[in-house]
C-alpha cells in the first residue's frame, strides 16, 4: 500500500518537475533578467556566498580543475583564443594606452617591458 503511494508521489514529482521546467523555459528571459538584477543589487551578498562556497570546497574545486585540464589540454588554448577574439578591441585599446613614466618617458602597455630595459629608464632607476 505504501509502495503505491510512493509511486504516485514520484509520478507527481516528475510531472511537477516537467511543469516547472516548461514554466521556466516559457519565461526564461524574465528569470534571467531577474537573476542578473539580483546579482547587481546584492553584489556583496553574492560575493560573500561564492567566497564561502569556495573556501568550503576549494580542495574539490582545485582537484576537479587539475583533472579537467589534464584530460582536455586543448581547451586552455581554445579558451585563450576565444577570449582574445571576443575582447580583441578592448585588448588592443589597452595595449595602445600610453603611460607617463617617472623617468620622463612614455610607454604603451605592449612595450612596458622594453621600456623598463631602456637606457633612459635605467638611468632613472640608478639615480
Ligand atoms: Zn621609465
Amino acid at each position: 500500500m505504501t509502495d503505491y503511494g510512493e509511486e504516485m508521489s514520484e509520478q507527481r514529482k516528475q510531472r511537477q518537475k516537467k511543469q516547472m521546467r516548461a514554466y521556466y523555459l516559457a519565461n526564461q528571459e524574465y528569470f534571467q533578467a531577474y537573476q542578473h538584477d539580483y546579482r547587481i543589487h546584492n553584489a556583496a551578498h553574492v560575493k560573500e556566498r561564492n567566497k564561502a562556497y569556495y573556501l568550503a570546497n576549494h580542495e574539490k574545486i582545485l582537484s576537479y580543475n587539475t583533472e579537467y585540464q589534464a584530460a582536455h589540454p586543448e581547451m586552455k588554448l581554445l579558451a585563450a583564443r576565444t577570449h582574445y577574439w571576443s575582447h580583441k578591441e578592448q585588448i588592443n585599446e589597452w595595449q595602445c594606452t600610453k603611460v607617463k613614466c617617472g623617468c620622463g618617458g612614455k610607454y604603451t602597455f605592449a612595450n612596458k617591458a622594453q621600456h623598463f630595459k631602456s637606457q633612459k629608464h635605467g638611468r632613472y632607476i640608478a639615480a
